[in-house]
């Protein structure tokens, strides 16, 4: 495998892309960075600011405060793990409940969002060694990554695994809560018309809807190698 290459993981929502970027990156020794924490950071700073009137967004208000946003990771050094910080506060425990999810499509909609945090991720990724997940990474932040990988799974079983994780986080959710949320996602990101969720021509397709963790994991290590081989 050539060094330095740039890893693209996209797909629906809940296909567990950040779980697959994480191993890849430890197991390449890579970077790892999770876009859709960057568009759920801004969510927060609009839910926290009153930006939304329940799930309506003061657009115009949340364009101007944009510039005043400083969205970075920062390894913990507790856990070793890279995580999400706004204005230089660690928010990495506030960005996954049910009021963000329900929130984050429309935020990521708006292309001024978009533009600002491509910029941090292409800066990021600028010297390669990286693997990034998020919806548009394959097909817009970096159209140029050597691999790149497009996860999808059944609407129910995604939906199953997204309530046990935020069950197991004492999160009160109800599963047809977390479908919806997840069809709703996935429509407004397929849709939108910037940088739409889709897949790259030169993606490879991963349904894991009946692969275990350990089972997709050895599928992505062994196509992986394959291309080495080839390239
Ligand atoms: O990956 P995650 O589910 O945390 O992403 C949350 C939301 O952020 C997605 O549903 C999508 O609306 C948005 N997103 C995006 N582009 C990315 C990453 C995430 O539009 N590259």
């Amino acid at each position: 495998m050539k060094k330095n290459i740039t890893v693209a993981v996209d797909g629906h929502s809940s296909t567990g892309k950040s779980t697959l970027a994480k191993q890849l990156a430890k197991q390449l020794n890579f970077i790892y960075v999770d876009t859709g924490a960057m568009y759920r950071a801004v969510t927060l700073h609009a839910y926290q600011n009153n930006l939304f009137s329940g799930t309506k967004l003061d657009q115009s208000q949340l364009l101007e405060q944009l510039h005043q946003l400083k969205i970075n990771f920062q390894v913990n050094a507790s856990n070793g793990q890279s995580e999400i910080h706004l204005n230089n506060v660690n928010i990495e425990d506030q960005i996954r409940n049910m009021e963000i999810s329900e929130r984050v499509s429309v935020i990521a909609q708006l292309p001024e969002v978009r533009e600002k945090l491509v910029e941090i991720q292409q800066e990021m990724g600028k010297s390669g060694g990286i693997v990034m997940d998020g919806r548009d990474i394959g097909t817009v932040v970096f159209p140029n990554a050597e691999l790149k990988i497009f996860m999808t799974a059944s609407p129910k079983i995604r939906a199953q695994r997204r309530f046990d994780e935020l069950k197991t986080k004492g999160e009160k959710v109800s599963f047809e809560q977390v479908y919806t949320n997840l069809m709703q996602r996935d429509e407004i990101d397929s849709n939108r018309k910037h940088s739409p969720l889709k897949q790259a021509d030169d993606a490879i397709l991963i349904d894991n809807s009946n692969l275990s963790l350990k089972e997709q994991f050895e599928m992505i290590k062994a196509l992986i190698f394959c291309r080495s081989e080839r390239d």
